[in-house]
């Protein structure tokens, strides 16, 4: 077959395997190609399932050959962040500590792609325990930018996106804290959205803040983000913050939005979001789709959210805290690395050597400033206070849904930064997401679409839309990318 396999869309794929116009292993063979011929530059993949990839893809030709009705991604490729749990394949989560675990179970994302009929390439590289926003904290070293390869792919779920930007996977599961999802999504030119918080299962997600951790879709086009939000999502009774409420249905509003109609939709700009700290090429690059909605019919207003600027010290108190605790698991006795287990030393000792060897630097940072956080005497300072701020982000939120449908700001203040450039001083780096972390404190969805491009480098629009209104976000995001088309990335 001549097209590309690579360069179609999750959907376009879905329709030829459906048609019996190529078949699943015929697509997945071209996408291992791929990688085979580009990841050593790019390094997305930690692990590729080359035989459990192929095997998949014969059952979904055999399925058909059967007269199964399949699923409407059956045959579509998915590389899946390292973060989720896949039953004997390799899951690190970035993490010299997990090293060579081989979990003896799905995540319920995982089982759920694996019965949709999706063919799971592997895992894919982040930063160590999705904290970072650059994939250079990963313990495996790191990802490239597919745009430019001495720039990072933004992280922690940089893997998931330069993968899709690479054209090495049509579609990829990222999970998404405080922005792992939507910042990768911006600076590779690529789609990602991050769900209401409990509209996807956390079991088998392994856990770094449980009250924000989102796992959700990663693509090219919305509407395939979309195909894939609507396999992976819904009620999981294994996940005790699961929604026990059906899915909106996202497929359909990212159709609707893709008539490129917005009349009478209302989208608020954030303004405390368009000022100071953004980069110009990002502030114009966002001015112009704003316009572009306009023209959609959408009607524009500016809102103030003045408790959104809180929110990048309330998280970092949050997220470590609750980091602290989480962690506290990797012990050397259950999981992966065990380091100074001699038969001498006492089980204390085993501990502290393998968490000392085991972890990265920017993993104790956080366990240390949440145990700090946590200790009696600062929790009220510290912890407490960073609640009552998550609170009052919330009630902005609430304030906001009175007055429009959904709100819109750039999705991250800078493009794709140099390798290098932020990683002697944690402050600069936390700054990645300081646009997409008012969302995972509220529990809202929020989905980062390409907008433009700033020399050269992509944008991304951010929709931020009411807990549970998914739909919504996937209309407004479908109906930009009507506008401004997708991004395509220079030839690797
Ligand atoms: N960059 C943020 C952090 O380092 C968000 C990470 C995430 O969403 N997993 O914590």
């Amino acid at each position: 077959m001549s097209t590309d396999l690579t360069k179609l869309s999750a959907v376009e794929i879905a329709g030829l395997v459906a048609k019996g116009e190529t078949s699943a292993v015929e697509v997945t063979q071209a996408h291992l190609d791929r990688i085979a011929a580009v990841d050593d530059r790019v390094h997305a993949f930690l692990h590729v399932d080359t035989d459990g990839a192929l095997a998949a893809a014969r059952d979904v030709d055999a399925r058909r050959a059967a007269g199964e009705e399949l699923g409407p991604l059956a045959g579509v490729p998915v590389a899946v962040k390292d973060v989720l749990a896949t039953r004997g394949v390799p899951t690190t989560v970035g993490s010299k500590i997990l090293e060579g675990w081989r979990p003896p179970y799905d995540a319920t994302i995982v089982q759920r792609l694996r019965e949709a009929g999706t063919v799971m390439l592997g895992k894919t590289n982040m930063d160590e325990f999705a904290m970072g926003s650059s994939t250079e904290y990963s313990a495996y070293g790191a990802t490239h930018n597919p745009w430019d390869l001495e720039r990072i792919p933004g992280g922690s779920g940089g893997g998931s996106a330069a993968a899709l930007a690479a054209y090495e996977a049509p579609l990829a599961i990222g999970s998404d804290t405080g922005g792992s999802i939507r910042q990768p999504g911006a600076v590779t030119g690529t789609v990602g959205a991050k769900p209401t918080y409990g509209g996807t299962s956390r079991y088998g997600l392994v856990a770094f803040s449980s009250s924000l951790d989102t796992p959700g879709p990663c693509a090219r086009t919305v509407l395939d983000a979309a195909l894939l939000h609507q396999v992976i999502g819904g009620h999981d009774p294994r996940d005790s913050t699961s929604i026990p409420a059906p899915l909106p249905d996202v497929v359909a509003a990212a159709r609707r939005g893709a008539g490129g109609d917005l009349t009478g939709v209302k989208l608020g700009i954030v303004s405390e979001f368009t000022g100071e700290g953004a980069e110009p090429g990002v502030l114009a690059a966002f001015r112009e789709s704003v316009d572009a909605l306009a023209k959609l019919g959408a009607e524009i207003v500016e809102v103030s959210c003045p408790n959104f600027t809180y929110a990048l010290p309330a998280y970092y108190l949050i997220a470590p805290s609750e980091c602290s605790s989480n962690l506290a698991r990797f012990d050397g006795v259950r999981f992966g690395l065990r380091v100074g287990d001699d038969g001498n030393r006492s089980l204390e000792e085993v501990m502290s050597l393998t968490r000392e060897a085991g972890f990265g630097p920017e993993v104790k940072r956080r366990i240390m400033i949440g145990t700090y956080a946590l200790s009696s005497g600062y929790y009220d300072a510290y912890y407490g206070q960073a609640q009552k701020v998550r609170t009052l982000i919330t009630r902005d939120f609430t304030a906001a849904f009175e007055r429009v449908d959904a709100l819109i700001s750039p999705t991250t203040p800078f493009v794709a930064f140099p390798i290098g450039a932020r990683t002697s001083d944690p402050y600069q780096m936390y700054l990645a997401d300081l646009y997409t972390i008012p969302t995972n404190l509220y529990g809202g969805p929020g989905i980062s679409v390409p907008c433009g491009l700033s020399d050269g480098l992509p944008v991304g629009l951010q929709v931020m839309a009411p807990t549970m209104a998914d739909d919504r976000m996937y209309r407004v995001a479908a109906a930009l990318e009507s506008a401004v088309g997708t991004l395509t990335p220079p030839t690797l």
